[in-house]
């Protein structure tokens, strides 16, 4: 009965400390803006089949790929057993689920094969992590911090799963003691268990103890460590992909009160029987962290700092300051940084800085091409560009400020309907001095 208090107490302290954690990012979430309406659940469960649970954009890299999807499998499956443990902790039973006889097995059984799997992957990457230079894991933005943190959380998981491989053995070793209590499959523990000490019954069931509450707990401490680190991707990512926006990536949305006014220059009648709602607009763009919608912030929290977007960006790789990895870990900081003040005294509160120019420079926001390139390869449908033109945006309609040449280009259009430095009278002059017969001419013309 006092494993179960001792449980049940453990338990209370990481659900509150969880909940408090989301309450806070709630609250953040609340400051947000409007994105896009979320419609289509068929085509977005199937989205979310394919890239969160198929793992298809991570498979693309040919050996790391594999690793990282069966690290992200492995989680699905072990949650099973994780589960129970719950169950056994607040119960005082042990084995809870082997009610379920031969999927009980097959859950057991996938369980035990995924921690090894796991286990050996996660020492990939460390072995990355520590000792290798992976070019992708560089960056003006990832600090000593960031390299921290990741490494604390691989050796948080890595001792997941050895307390979990060391507590299948040390079951195994009570079902041999003790084979009435046998309950659940476990083929890799028992490929390991050589290794295992040969201990008494009692010896084996401090064992099993040991292994059984150090891993528990440490799954406590990683749920409330993870919304702090940039693992939080674990809880985030597959809601990220559910949630990502549907439209082509190059298609960029457009202002609904830009669209307006727009219309009503080309065509009033047109203008007249659009149907918006009259509220003034609080801001055009993004500058600061209230300004950003609610799928540019969960974009950010959902960030694996993987830098996959970065390596093929073409800014960055010609030597530009563009990251897009950057940008979404400045989105996130910022938050990070103003969000309580905001929640605190409202949205009027300023700490006197800004994402914009505190954190992200023009220079890095005007060196991007919008070619997309980032958010096609990024594994969790993240979309940067749009971040990035809405921090433009604020630039050009808030400030007026962009570079000479583009603000040329804006005059240009605005007093010649082109880009370029013509009237549009002269635009088919250059068809005069071609040797081209009168039909055709007279078509041109
Ligand atoms: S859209 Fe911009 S940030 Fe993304 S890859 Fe292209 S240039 Fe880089
Ligand atoms: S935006 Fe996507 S690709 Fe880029 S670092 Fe974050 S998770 Fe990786």
């Amino acid at each position: 009965m006092i494993k179960q208090y001792i449980f049940a107490f453990a338990l209370l302290v990481a659900l509150g400390g969880f909940t408090f954690t989301v309450i806070r990012i709630v609250n953040f979430f609340n400051l947000t803006r409007p994105a896009f309406p979320v419609r289509n659940w068929s085509k977005r469960f199937s989205i979310m089949l394919g890239i969160a649970f198929g793992q298809t954009r991570i498979l693309r890299k040919p050996v790391m790929g594999p690793l990282h999807a069966l690290v992200f499998w492995g989680f699905c499956v072990i949650l099973f057993g994780s589960v129970e443990m719950v169950i056994d902790g607040l119960s005082g039973m042990e084995h809870s689920l082997k009610a379920l006889g031969g999927l009980y097995n097959v859950i057991t059984a996938s369980g035990d094969i995924f921690a090894l799997i796991v286990g050996i992957a996660i020492i990939v990457f460390l072995v990355r992590r520590f000792f290798l230079h992976i070019k992708r894991f560089e960056g003006i933005e990832m600090k000593a911090i960031s390299h921290m943190d990741a490494k604390i959380a691989l050796l948080m998981i890595l001792y997941l799963m050895i307390s979990l491989q060391g507590m299948n053995m040390a079951n195994l070793g009570l079902q041999k003691l003790n084979p009435e209590n046998a309950s659940g499959v476990y083929p890799a523990s028992r490929m390991l268990v050589h290794f295992f000490p040969a201990v008494s019954l009692t010896g084996m069931r401090i064992l099993y103890e040991f292994f059984w509450w150090s891993h528990i707990l440490m799954i406590f401490v990683f749920a409330n460590v993870l919304p702090y680190s940039k693992h939080f991707h674990v809880f985030m990512s597959v809601p990220n992909v559910f949630l990502s926006r549907l439209e082509p990536l190059g298609k960029l949305p457009t202002m609904d009160h830009v669209t307006r006014e727009v219309r009503h220059m080309l065509d009033p009648s047109v203008a007249l029987a659009v149907t918006l709602p009259d509220a003034p607009v609080e801001r055009f763009g993004i500058r600061d962290a209230e300004d950003l919608s609610w799928k540019n912030y969960l974009d950010s929290l959902a960030c694996t700092e993987c830098g996959r977007c970065t390596s093929v960006c073409p800014a960055n790789l010609t030597g530009k300051r563009l990251s897009p990895r950057k940008i979404m870990m400045d989105a996130r900081a910022r938050m990070k940084q103003k969000g309580p003040g905001l929640v605190k005294n409202g949205r009027s509160y300023t700490d006197q800085k800004s994402l914009i120019r505190d954190l992200v420079t023009e220079e890095e926001l005007w060196a991007c091409t919008t070619c997309n390139a980032c958010a096609r390869e990024c594994p969790i449908s993240i979309n940067q560009p749009i971040l990035i033109i809405d921090m433009r945006r604020y630039l050009v309609m808030e400030e007026g400020s962009a570079p000479g040449l583009i603000n040329t280009m804006f005059s240009n259009i605005e007093n010649n309907g082109a880009p370029w430095q013509y009237s549009q009278d002269d635009r088919l002059l250059w068809v005069k001095d071609l040797e081209i017969n009168n039909n055709e001419n007279n078509i041109l013309c």
